[in-house]
C-alpha cells in the first residue's frame, strides 16, 4: 500500500507522452525517476548487447504486470523474435526485435514486421541474463526464455521500472517526444535550446523534451563544474556559459559511464556490479559538506521540484532584479 502511495505520489513527474497507436489509448507514461541516468543505462545497455543480443526470445513468463504496459501484447507478440540490439535511448533501454520467426507476410498483428520492448529500469529494476537452471531471485516479475538455454530476467523489489513492447510504428511517435541526446547534441543546438528558454537552468537540464537521458545527479554535477546556479534562466546564460555547460555535461557523463554509473541507490550493472561514480561527485548529496574547490559548505535548494545541490560562493545565486530586466529584454526581443 505505501509502495502504491509512493508510486502514485511519483506519477506528479511524468512526462505524459499521447500515445495514439495503443489499444487502451492510455498515455505512455515515462519515468523521470532519480535513478538510473544516461550513465548507469549506458552501461546496462553496454553489458546486454554483447550478452543477449542476437538471441532469440522462445517464451514469456510474466509475474507481476502491473508495470507492464500491455502484458498480453508481450505474451502474444515477443516471443519469437531475435534481439538484435539493445540500445540506449535517453533514461530508457530499447532492445530491438527482428519479425517474429514463420510470420506471415502482411499480416494486420505487426508480427511480420521489427517491433521493441521499451524497458525503464525504475529505482530498483534489473535486467540480466543467467542459467535457465539457475533458481530465479525473489521479486523477478518477467523471464524471457532464450534459444541458448538461458533466461532474460527483469527483477524489480518495487516495481517502478516500465515494460512496453511497440511497435514500429509507435516507437517512432514515441521517441519524437523527446530531445537530444547529450552526447550527441552539437554546441549551437545546445546552444538554441538552453538559451531560448527562460525556465530555469536545473529545470531544463531534467526536461527530457530539452535533453534526454539527464537527470538529477548529472545535472547537479555539472551545474557545479560550470560554476552555474542551478536557479538561472536558460536565457541568461552567456554564448559563452552555454558553450562550457555543453562541455562540462559530456565531459561528466564521458566519465560517469567509464566508472560503470553512480550507485546510491541499488542500482547495478548487467553483470550485477555497482557503479563507481558515486565517489566523483562534487554536488550531489553534499550537503553541509565542503566545496571540493573553494571550501564553502556546499548548500542544497529545491529547484524545479527536485532538490539541488550547489557552492554557493562558485555558483553565486542570479540577481533577482537584472534577472528580471533580462527577462523582459527576452520576451520583448
Ligand atoms: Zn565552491
Amino acid at each position: 500500500m505505501a509502495d502504491r502511495l509512493r508510486r502514485t505520489i511519483r506519477e506528479v513527474e511524468f512526462l505524459h507522452v499521447a500515445d495514439k497507436g495503443r489499444s487502451n489509448a492510455a498515455p505512455l507514461l515515462f519515468w523521470t525517476e532519480p535513478m538510473p541516468e544516461l550513465p548507469e543505462v549506458e552501461t546496462v545497455v553496454r553489458g546486454l548487447q554483447k550478452s543477449i543480443a542476437g538471441r532469440r526470445i522462445l517464451s514469456v513468463r510474466l509475474g507481476n504486470t502491473d508495470f507492464i504496459d500491455d502484458p498480453a501484447a508481450v505474451e502474444q507478440h515477443v516471443p519469437g523474435r531475435q534481439i538484435q540490439a539493445v540500445e540506449r535511448y535517453g533514461k530508457f533501454m530499447l532492445l530491438r526485435l527482428s519479425a517474429r520467426a514463420n510470420a506471415v507476410a502482411g499480416s494486420a498483428n505487426g508480427d511480420a514486421e521489427t517491433a521493441s520492448l521499451l524497458v525503464h529500469l525504475g529505482m530498483t529494476g534489473q535486467l540480466a541474463p543467467f542459467a535457465a537452471a539457475q533458481p530465479y531471485a525473489k521479486h523477478t516479475h518477467v523471464r524471457f526464455g532464450l534459444d541458448d538455454g538461458r533466461e532474460l530476467r527483469y527483477r524489480d523489489p518495487r516495481r517502478f521500472g516500465r515494460i512496453a513492447y511497440l511497435t514500429e510504428a509507435v516507437l517512432t511517435e514515441v521517441l519524437t517526444a523527446f530531445g537530444a541526446d547529450p552526447l550527441l547534441v552539437s554546441a549551437e543546438e545546445f546552444a538554441s535550446r538552453i538559451r531560448s528558454r527562460n525556465a530555469q537552468i536545473k529545470a531544463l537540464l531534467l526536461d527530457q523534451s530539452v535533453l534526454r537521458g539527464v537527470g538529477n545527479i548529472y545535472a547537479d554535477e555539472s551545474l557545479w563544474r560550470a560554476k552555474i546556479h542551478p536557479a538561472r534562466r536558460g536565457a541568461q546564460l552567456s554564448k559563452q556559459q552555454a558553450a562550457t555547460m555543453r562541455k562540462v555535461l559530456q565531459d561528466v557523463l564521458r566519465k560517469a559511464i567509464l566508472a560503470r554509473g553512480s550507485s546510491i541507490s541499488d542500482f547495478l550493472d548487467a553483470e550485477g556490479q555497482p557503479g563507481e561514480y558515486q565517489r566523483h561527485h562534487r554536488a550531489y548529496g553534499r550537503e553541509g559538506k565542503r566545496c571540493y574547490r573553494c571550501g564553502t559548505g556546499i548548500r542544497r535548494v529545491i529547484v524545479a521540484g527536485r532538490s539541488s545541490y550547489f557552492c554557493p560562493k562558485c555558483q553565486p545565486a542570479p540577481r533577482v532584479q537584472k534577472q528580471n530586466k533580462r527577462s523582459r529584454r527576452v520576451r520583448n526581443g
